[in-house]
């Protein structure tokens, strides 16, 4: 697979889903990718991009930034409030706002910094223990509280359990997204992302079928 094949079965499932032509943004996930790859996609005009972690990104994006010019970053990955701050300062959303502690330190730091990027609520739609994310029991009143705090909740995020239907999880997530009025919907990586943009996926997560296996990690 590559980029040019991404993009076109993405436009396949808009059309099969009988939604608009571009309705659905492409998040290629550049996290333990050799520079080489990541610079190929930059190369072929590709500007949206996601990491999982903070430290790995302010290694690598400024400098691509510098050569590329501007691109749309997207942190997918846990955020510990001690990395807020450069969180804020990097990335143009976040996925992972999924407890009241990081909300709040996003708001603050926020009024400090002079910028917000677009938030994510990301919801353990699986109720996994391992797995980051408010429960889906509590997600209304947490998203509610963000919105109290004028923190700017784009959507939703999820990432189901690797042993189940995710589309189960898509359409919950998606129904706990229109009962609080958020319009996004993170939802959909390499092996699902299609079935995700039937359920309604605003924004995709891919990663492996685009940059090819990830080498570590
Ligand atoms: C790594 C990762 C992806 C991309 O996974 P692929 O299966 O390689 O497409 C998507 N979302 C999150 C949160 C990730 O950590």
């Amino acid at each position: 697979m590559s980029l040019h094949d991404i993009q076109n079965s993405i436009t396949s499932a808009e059309a099969a889903a009988g939604r608009p032509a571009g309705s659905v943004s492409l998040i290629a996930v550049s996290k333990v990718q050799p520079n080489a790859r990541v610079e190929a996609v930059l190369t072929e005009g590709h500007r949206c991009f996601g990491e999982n972690k903070v430290q790995e990104a302010a290694g690598k994006w400024p400098d691509f930034r510098e050569r590329f010019g501007k691109v749309d970053l997207h942190l997918i990955g846990p955020l510990q409030t001690n990395k807020a701050r450069q969180a804020i300062e990097l990335f143009d959303a976040i996925h992972s706002v999924d407890r009241p502690k990081l909300a709040k330190t996003i708001a603050r730091l926020a009024q400090e910094v002079g910028r917000c990027p677009e938030l994510f609520v990301q919801v353990n739609t699986g109720e996994e223990d391992q797995k980051a994310g408010i429960m889906p029991a509590d997600a209304d009143s947490f998203i509610a509280e963000c919105l109290a705090m004028d923190l700017p909740v784009k959507g939703l995020m999820c990432i189901p359990p690797v042993n189940e239907e995710p589309s189960l999880h898509f359409a919950l997530l998606a129904k706990i997204a229109a009962r609080n009025g958020v319009a996004g919907l993170s939802m959909g990586m390499s092996s699902d992302f299609e079935r995700a943009i039937a359920l309604g996926a605003t924004h995709v997560r891919v990663g492996s079928a685009i940059f090819g296996e990830r080498v570590a990690g």
